[in-house]
């Protein structure tokens, strides 16, 4: 008889436990909270236009790459969500004239120096970090070989450096204020400068696309995957404690030989076992944790917005919905089937730290208010950015903290683990013992998709080595 796995939670990282578990000869059920798979990295339909609450770029896009083999492996890619890479990937409108990164190296650094001489010389050293992590990729057990972390050596060499400081530090040094925010808009400004270098040199090299059809599109194929493997999910089920020899869901013992956590690792040491779990890396994550938080905010408008570019820059500054930064990254999805026929869905995301300001709202009763008012003041920068939205907004939609932790239970509502300088320390290991093992958010370095990807396929593995399987990949 096949010995039994549950997997708690049907996010990416529970979906590719599951692909790999149940091709691996285990039978695999998943227990998913909410009503779709995905977890965090979700779209949603509001009136016909379809919000990307989840995906901006897929680190793993360039095919020759270890990880682009392990979303074909999983079925995230498939013919029905081809990639396409945005070019100029960010246009900063309003500075002295508009100011553009594009996926060619060369053109960006030669208009940006040309925009602002004084910074050539720091530009130069930037765009050389850049380049050295051109054959870096996120490294996958078991597919990274030796040869290619002899090409990533560059890159290992001068992580320390640009781990230890934040991407604002090490972007000070650029004196003009339209160069230094277009940069600053890669990725948030808290997060360690080696995110920044990294996610910059995808954009050079052919990685860092987005998949047509995004998040929900990735998803469905991998939930598609794993119930052809033979795997089940169960929606709209939470479990309630992860025990020895199972989990209980409605009060009732799912006996399971393994479970898997894909949950929040700071949410499950609290929440999902009999007693909070009190091991050193648990107690470190308690006291160390910085969570990453973002607001989304997305409308619907009546107009056909595709002579803008892609993703935009607005230099405006933003104070409201618990967040204050300087400026913030328009998405436009113009003719991507995401908005009626003339029509254009619009997102932004508002970085920072804004989880205890929503909660107070939810406690104080003005949450639907708060949440109304930003959405009103995002409105009127838009129509100011761009006058063709006047008076076309069809349907608003914001999404807080309070919303992710609603939905998905991560911890203070966060949207990924954290990529700020110093947070190697606070990771949950892969395997706890025989028969309990972590992954996602939480449980490999580095936020985002890849680190659930490679640690729900890790988790597997581990599994796969304590009962005697072997480890199948397709
Ligand atoms: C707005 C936004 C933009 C993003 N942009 C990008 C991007 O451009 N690139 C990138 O790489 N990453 C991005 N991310 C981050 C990325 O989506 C996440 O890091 C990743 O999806 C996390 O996956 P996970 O499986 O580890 O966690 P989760 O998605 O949190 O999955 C955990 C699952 O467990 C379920 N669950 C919770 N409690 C229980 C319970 N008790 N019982 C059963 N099920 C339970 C949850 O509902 C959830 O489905 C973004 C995220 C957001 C929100």
């Amino acid at each position: 008889m096949k010995e039994k796995v549950i997997i708690v939670g049907g996010g990416i990282s529970g979906l590719t436990a599951g692909i790999y578990a149940q091709r691996s000869g285990f039978d695999v059920l998943i227990f998913e909270k909410c009503a779709t798979p995905g977890g965090v990295s979700t779209c949603w339909k509001r009136k016909g236009y379809m919000f990307e609450g989840g995906v901006h770029w897929l680190n793993g896009s360039g095919s020759d790459l270890d990880l682009h083999k392990v979303w074909r492996e999983v079925g995230a890619l498939q013919d029905n969500n081809p990639i396409y890479f945005k070019d100029p990937v960010y246009v900063l409108k309003n500075g002295k004239a508009d100011l553009a990164i594009y996926r060619d190296a060369e053109r960006t650094l030669k208009e940006l120096s040309a925009y602002s001489p004084q910074d050539r010389k720091a530009l130069r050293s930037i765009f050389r970090d850049v380049k050295m992590f051109r054959y870096f990729q996120s490294p996958v057990e078991g597919e990274t070989r030796i040869l290619d972390y002899i090409r990533m050596f560059p890159a290992i060499l001068i992580t320390p450096r640009l781990w230890m400081q934040s991407i604002k530090y090490y972007l000070s040094r650029i004196k003009d204020d339209d160069v230094r925010t277009l940069m600053e808009a890669v990725v948030a400004p808290v997060n360690n400068a080696m995110t920044f270098a990294y996610t910059l040199s995808g954009f050079f090299t052919g990685d860092s696309g987005y998949p047509s059809g995004g998040s929900l599109r990735m998803a469905l194929n991998m939930a598609d995957t794993f119930v052809k493997a033979g795997g089940q999910i169960r929606y709209n089920t939470a479990v309630e404690k992860v025990v020895d020899g199972g989990v209980y869901v409605n009060g009732e013992l799912m006996k399971a030989d393994a479970v898997i956590v894909t949950v929040d690792a700071r949410t499950a040491i609290d929440k999902l076992f009999e007693k909070p779990l009190q091991d050193g890396w648990a107690r470190r994550m308690r006291k160390l944790l910085v969570t990453s938080q973002t607001v989304f905010v997305g409308v619907g408008v009546e107009a056909d917005l595709n002579h803008y570019p892609k993703s935009i820059v607005f230099k405006v500054p933003f104070r409201d919905g618990g967040v204050d930064v300087p400026f913030f990254v328009v998405s436009n999805y113009a003719r991507d089937h995401y908005s009626p026929e003339g029509c254009t869905t619009v997102t932004a995301l508002f970085p920072g730290y804004s989880y205890d300001w929503w909660k107070a709202a939810k406690e104080d009763g003005t949450y639907e208010a708060k949440k109304e008012a930003m959405a009103k003041r995002f409105i009127g920068i838009l129509e100011e950015q761009i006058p063709e939205t006047k008076g076309k907004i069809a349907v608003v939609d914001v999404a807080t903290p309070i919303t992710y932790q609603r939905y998905c239970d991560t911890y203070e509502g966060s949207y990924m683990s954290d990529w700020m300088p110093f947070t190697l320390t606070t990771n949950a290991p892969n395997r706890y013992r025989r028969g309990l093992y972590f992954a996602g958010q939480r449980t490999a370095y580095s936020g985002g998709l890849p680190p659930a990807v490679i640690s729900g396929r890790l988790a597997v593995r581990l599994l796969c080595k304590d009962y005697g399987h072997k480890f199948t990949k397709e």
